[in-house]
């Protein structure tokens, strides 16, 4: 999967890699890049053997088959309970990205096709990593910890000189990062990307450098993120530049702790989404009653804006403090706005109501945040492994609890629906999915099975495939 003429620019990223690293480059280990330490303390990669060679894959635009697929056909009951999940084997025809035919074993297919064996391995719809930061993370270069802090103020302050050691590898570092979450599953991903005075708009050329050499594997958006305030970093222009440059969503940060005017700062969010004609995703990590301020006063933006099924609120953590008959009400007015939750699955004293928001439609997405980055260090890029967590958190252990748990993994897809009816996949459905040694999505939740193969829009992005010769 390495692609050519790279060579020379890894070199310069791993040569670049131990110097960031410093005396942590001595510590680390990084076996995701296949690099390991020869004896003068140089990073060198290891030769991969000859068997490792790709095998024959399906590309962009093929007309394949994919044979013995596992698909959940319903559920099983007893005592008016579900106990269990039923399913079935099919044969899949996916032509240039979508699913095209779904046969019976009996029925006969085109042999004409090239042909992959899923030899029973179980399909789920990708996933979805609705909130990373891939372009400033330590990840692909040597192990490095979260930066030291008091506050908020101290990360900011200490990203002032990591962006810009950062720079010169973030193109690289987002794609290693790419590598691993596609390699989880995910085949959409919407990444905040820092827009601010340090990096003015260079991180987002180069993340959009990334994820243009990744666009057959993964499929994005971008959300240009004043990470060091909107108002206190003076980047409203910063961030207009952004949107014309291609990010799909205003980010904001923290309005009242951060920029110290919380309707200023909204207000100014609010307005270059409605110039720049995009939709919204706000970090908002304040707690308790500035936090539900602006939660507010944002639904009241949102309505005034026109800006209804446009805005996410990522973290939410003040959502946390509300009681139940508070959190329902919340609950109620974020989904009559079509405001979404992007949450991290928070474990201790933030714990999100998640189980209320979704009982009142309000969309819950999952997002992995920060892979070993300034900010924290704990993120594994694994989105079904978010699931397990809620499923952990929230109590849910039984069939149907964890089957349904999977939507909020793809985007809301399940396979079967609460009645145990096959909702997915159907003819015409995108064919980005995900192959898993597990019987049905309950499992794979539970169980987190490793993820054989990964397509997006029919490309394999990861993994691989057993092609059976025509
Ligand atoms: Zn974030």
């Amino acid at each position: 999967m390495e692609k050519q003429g790279k060579e020379f620019s890894r070199r310069r990223f791993i040569s670049q890699a131990s110097k960031i690293g410093g005396a942590s480059a001595v510590l680390g280990v990084s076996g995701a890049m296949g690099l390991f330490m020869d004896g003068s303390g140089e990073y060198v990669e290891a030769k991969k053997p000859d068997k490792e060679k790709p095998q024959k894959s399906p590309k962009k635009g093929d007309t394949f088959m994919l044979l013995n697929v596992r698909l959940e056909s319903g559920y099983e009951y007893e005592n008016g309970y579900i106990v269990a999940t039923r399913s079935v084997i099919r044969n899949l025809e996916i032509t240039k990205g979508t699913i095209s035919k779904i046969l019976d074993l009996k029925e006969s297919y085109r042999k004409d096709l090239d042909c992959y064996d899923a030899k029973g391995l179980l399909l789920l719809p990708g996933f979805k990593d609705m909130h990373i930061h891939l372009d400033k993370t330590f990840y692909g270069g040597p192990w490095r910890g979260a930066v030291r802090r008091k506050n908020i103020f101290d990360i900011i302050e200490a990203e002032k000189t990591l962006l810009l050691e950062l720079l010169p590898t973030a193109q690289e570092r987002a794609e290693k990062l790419i590598e691993l979450i596609a390699g989880f599953g995910s085949t959409y991903v919407r990444s905040h990307c820092n827009v601010d005075p340090t990096v003015g708009l260079r991180n987002l050329e180069e993340l959009q450098k990334a994820l243009a050499n990744y666009s057959d594997k993964i499929s994005h958006e971008i959300v240009a993120f004043p990470q060091h305030g909107l108002l206190l970093s003076e980047s409203e222009s910063l961030m207009r530049e952004a949107m014309k440059l291609g990010a799909t969503h205003v980010g904001g940060l923290d309005p009242t702790l951060v920029d110290g005017n919380m309707e200023k700062s909204l207000q100014t969010m609010v307005q270059i989404a409605v110039d720049s004609n995009a939709g919204i995703d706000i970090h908002l990590h304040e707690g308790g009653e500035t936090g539900i301020k602006s939660v507010n006063r944002l639904a009241d933006l949102t309505e005034e804006a026109g800006l209804q099924g446009k805005v996410t609120i990522s973290h939410a953590f003040s959502l946390a403090s509300l009681s139940e008959s508070q959190a329902h009400e919340m609950a109620s007015r974020l989904a009559s706005l079509g405001i979404s939750i992007a949450s991290t699955i928070p474990i201790g004293k933030n714990t999100m109501p998640i189980p209320i928001l979704q009982q009142r439609n309000v969309n819950v997405m999952l997002g992995n945040d920060s892979i070993m980055d300034p900010w924290s260090s704990l993120g594994i890029g694994d989105t079904l492994e978010k699931v397990h967590l809620a499923a952990g958190l929230y109590g849910w252990s039984y069939e149907e609890q964890l089957s349904q748990a999977l939507s909020l993994a793809t985007g809301g897809i399940t396979p079967l629906n609460k009645e145990g009816k096959q909702v997915w996949p159907k003819v015409g459905d995108e064919a980005s999915v995900v192959l898993v040694p597990a019987s049905c999505s309950a499992e794979a939740v539970a169980r987190l099975p490793k993820r054989a193969a990964v397509l997006h829009k029919g490309v394999l992005s990861s993994g691989e495939l057993s092609y059976k010769k025509k």
